[in-house]
């Protein structure tokens, strides 16, 4: 997301973008799964020599359950703050910022539901659709 600081009007300037994950570079965190673009509502008030930008992130993901190895979509959502100092007719680039504060936030683990059962730890099925054969031999 860029802001040019000079079209930054006295009122502050509301913008809304949709960003495409790759742009971000967060492939390479594996963890990260987007499956849309992120979508970023930024409020951007200039003042003297520095802008304040109010930052909204909104964007499916989807996790895969730590338990059952199942796939869930969810909305990673969260609002944050960036000031930045800025020079006369300087484009502000933020995704660096965006990255961030995505990753701070991303949960490392995640379960589909408090009450997952897992895979059964002998023969792989999911136990939340349904019981496996071998239950007596389970631990
Ligand atoms: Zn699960
Ligand atoms: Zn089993």
């Amino acid at each position: 997301m860029k802001i040019y600081v000079d079209k930054i009007p006295n009122g502050g300037l509301e913008l809304n973008e949709k960003i495409e994950p790759g742009l971000l570079s967060l492939d390479e965190h594996t963890v990260v799964n987007f499956i849309k673009p992120i979508d970023v509502k930024a409020n951007v008030m200039k003042t003297g020599a520095e802008i304040f930008v109010d930052v909204l992130l909104e964007a499916p993901v989807e996790y895969t359950c730590v338990k059952c190895l199942s796939k869930f979509e969810y909305i990673f959502r969260k609002k944050f703050d960036i000031v930045r100092e800025i020079r006369p007719a300087e484009i502000v680039e933020l995704d660096d910022e965006i990255r961030q504060e995505i990753i701070v936030d991303y949960p490392m683990k995640v379960i589909c539901k408090a009450e997952c059962k897992g895979l059964c730890p002998n023969c792989g099925q999911n136990l939340n659709i349904g019981e496996c054969d071998c239950k007596s031999e389970r631990p």
